[in-house]
């Protein structure tokens, strides 16, 4: 077998056999398969696409390219969450101390900027100090420790995700549902889980720009979890604007801590307490979601969840001086306020437009070993339904980058759309999928 065959083979929409998908995931972890060849097997697999039993099969070789974390010796049900990406989306960043000063575990692996789309890991490296990359000791210490850690791939946990990811990063593979399925359920399942929450996005600023293809991934990745044993349920929630307000590694840092400190953000906090919810009830610590969610509710009235953060921040290396004085961070040797040219009202936000001109400020990658910059990124001033004026600001960006600013300015300008009337407004949370179907959202 040679790998030109097997990528020969599913360029013709073939159906690969578990050998032949083993020999290109193992090869490339082990470096016999190189990097160029891993790239067309993967743009074969997004224009060919993988059966359901491929799909199956490449995520079990995906996860056990490395090891299965034991947490059974930690009491009580860990559960984890999971978003599919989206702009702005630091929802993580929240919900694992919130979820954990309930009282129940979260063990978390995560990952870097994928395509237009910002990572975990790269917002909580923009915090000084922070370790994304501890051994499986640390990993298990920690979450003994404090009840929740926060981590990325490593060479011993999903390193064929760590890898793969990477490269589909730079290589335009990143929107196909068997790549997507593979990448996340790998790491959700090393991880010591026993539950899951997946946050799958639909929308502009989403992998799956339609309802039901958003909807058909979290059939996949449902399907994958409840067979692994883990019981598992999706929210298919909007990304046709940008969560929050902020864009960018650091901003989003900033804007998870005020959420932590209190402070409503609307979209952030609706978000946060669903999916928070959700995994308190999963975790047996709530009767319903209803109850789960006002636990969640207290946890940020009472503080609890934001010293859990500083707790986090602190036990992996990060300096909380900068948490406690968000101000004391260095700033952008460039900013650019970007004005309306009209007057009426936010009827869309083009969030996928956002995401990537966020990357050529300095705030996501373009090659596999490229570095970010944490403090490049966009503050939106406007969301969709606010009131605006002409000349007034729609958003503001930050970058080292002088080059960039101008080009950077038309894009984001040309991400806002201005109508005479004001938009209806659309729920956030649309439907659950559940190893049952598919359920319009109530609670
Ligand atoms: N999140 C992941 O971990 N992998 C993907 O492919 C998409 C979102």
């Amino acid at each position: 077998m040679t790998a030109t065959e097997i990528i020969r083979k599913k360029r013709e929409g073939g159906t690969l056999t578990s050998g032949e998908m083993q020999f290109i995931i193992q090869g490339y972890v082990e470096g016999t398969v190189p990097e160029y060849q891993v790239s067309a097997f993967l743009m074969a697999t997004f224009f060919r696409g993988m059966t359901k039993e491929e799909t199956a099969e490449f995520t079990r070789l995906m996860l056990h390219s490395g090891d299965m974390i034991d947490l059974s010796h930690i009491p009580g049900v860990k559960v984890d969450k999971h978003s599919t990406g989206g702009v702005g989306d630091k929802i993580s960043l929240l919900l694992a101390p919130v979820v954990a000063a309930c009282g129940v575990p979260v063990p978390m692996i995560s990952g870097r900027g994928l395509g237009h789309t910002g990572g975990t890991l790269d917002k909580l490296e923009s915090i000084p100090g922070f370790r994304t990359d501890l051994s499986i000791d640390e990993y298990k210490n920690v979450i003994a420790e404090i009840g929740v850690v926060m981590i990325g791939q490593t060479n011993e946990i999903a390193p064929a995700d760590k890898k793969m990811y990477a490269l589909r990063d730079v290589t335009s593979t990143v929107e196909c549902i068997p790549l997507i399925a593979g990448s996340i359920m790998s790491k959700k399942l090393a991880e010591g889980i026993d539950a899951l929450v997946l946050d799958v996005k639909t929308g502009r600023g989403a992998f799956m720009p339609t309802y039901e293809r958003s909807v058909e991934l979290a059939q996949v990745l449902v399907g994958i979890g409840t067979n692994f044993g883990k019981e598992t349920i999706g929210f298919i929630t909007d990304m046709n604007q940008p969560l929050g307000r902020a864009i960018g590694n650091w901003n989003e840092v900033v804007e998870s801590v005020e959420g932590l400190r209190g402070k409503n953000i609307p979209d952030i906090m609706e978000l946060t307490y669903v999916l928070g919810g959700a995994m308190v009830w999963l975790g047996k610590k709530a009767a319903t979601l209803a109850e789960g969610i006002e636990q969640c509710k207290e946890v940020v009235k009472n503080g609890k969840a934001y010293e859990k953060f500083l707790q986090l921040v602190k036990i992996q290396g990060g300096d909380i001086s900068y948490i406690e004085h968000l101000d004391k961070y260095p700033t952008s040797k460039y900013s650019q306020e970007i004005k309306s040219s009209a007057s009426g009202f936010i009827s869309s936000i083009d969030s996928l437009e956002l995401g990537l001109t966020g990357i050529t400020l300095g705030g996501g990658r373009t090659k596999v070993d490229g570095v970010i910059d944490p403090k490049a990124g966009i503050l939106l001033k406007k969301k969709v339904g606010d009131e605006v004026k002409s000349g007034e600001v729609l958003a503001t960006l930050f970058t080292d980058k002088s080059v960039v600013v101008d080009s950077a300015e038309k894009r984001i300008a040309s991400a806002f759309t201005v109508d005479n009337e004001r938009p209806t407004s659309s729920p956030l949370v649309i439907s659950v999928v559940d190893k049952n179907g598919v359920h319009p959202f109530t609670y």
